[in-house]
């Protein structure tokens, strides 16, 4: 357990925000890795004070920044207070782990991004643009609709990575078989990285092992609750 201290948070899309928190000179994370914060709150509905949250920027950038969706009709007791946060406060986290990160790049690498699932992807692929390794690189960032957080920035990395890819799937365009097939005429010999809500997630890897991808070379990132 350590302690963060919350900085201040932006919007990145309609409901989309990120909360900036500064952290201790010893905790380190990898791109892709992800924390459980503890909340306490007044009257915590059943689900609680605590919440997992993939860690957005990457680790050169400093600061430790979680994004997250807000749902106004439904949203928890935890998303109510969490977006209330006053800066100056500091907040319980795990360190940071998880699998989902890059740990070979000798082949081409697919990210596939479900809304917020874009989160630890993010971060990866500012990571890997900071080592100037974002070569080989294909994003597929499917969405609800047009306002997508991070487009911006995401897409400027490519200005200087010409073999870095962006294709956007915007509802209700989804990431089927068919389309896979066209963008891949061949399937490719690749490592896949899937993050997003459940249902998708699975959808997506199903595709890719029907495709003849074997579990070594699929990460999959569930975000339970959406
Ligand atoms: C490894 C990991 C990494 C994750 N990273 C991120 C991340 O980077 N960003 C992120 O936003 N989330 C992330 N998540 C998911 C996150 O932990 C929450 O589960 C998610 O944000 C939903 O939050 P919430 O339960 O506060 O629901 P809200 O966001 O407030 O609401 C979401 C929707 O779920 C419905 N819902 C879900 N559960 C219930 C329930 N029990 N009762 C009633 N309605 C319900 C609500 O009706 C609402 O429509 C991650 C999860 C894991 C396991």
């Amino acid at each position: 357990m350590t302690l963060l201290k919350f900085i201040r948070k932006e919007k990145n899309a309609q409901n989309v925000y990120s909360f900036i928190f500064e952290a201790p000179d010893d905790f380190r994370w990898i791109a892709g890795q992800f924390i459980q914060i503890t909340f306490p709150h007044d009257n915590p509905d059943s689900r609680g004070i605590k919440r997992f949250f993939s860690i957005s920027s990457a680790p050169y950038e400093k600061k430790v920044m979680v994004t997250t969706r807000f749902d106004n009709q439904n949203g928890s007791s935890f998303k109510k207070a969490f977006y209330d946060i006053t800066p100056g406060t500091f907040i319980e986290s795990t360190l940071p782990k998880g699998k989902f990160i890059v740990d070979k790049k000798d082949k081409k690498i697919i990210l596939i991004a479900g809304g917020i699932g874009i989160t630890p992807i993010r971060s990866i692929i500012f990571d890997l643009d900071h080592d100037n390794n974002l070569k080989d690189i294909d994003l597929l960032y499917s969405n609800r609709d047009n306002d997508i957080a991070f487009k911006e920035e995401i897409e400027n990395k490519r200005h200087n990575n010409f073999l870095f890819n962006i294709y956007y799937f915007i509802s209700p365009i989804l990431i089927r078989e068919e389309t896979l097939s066209k963008i891949y005429e061949v399937f490719p010999n690749c490592y896949a990285y899937v993050s997003g809500p459940p249902a998708m997630v699975k959808s997506i890897t199903d595709i890719l092992y029907s495709k003849g991808m074997t579990a070594e070379n699929i990460k999959a990132d569930y975000f339970p609750g959406y």
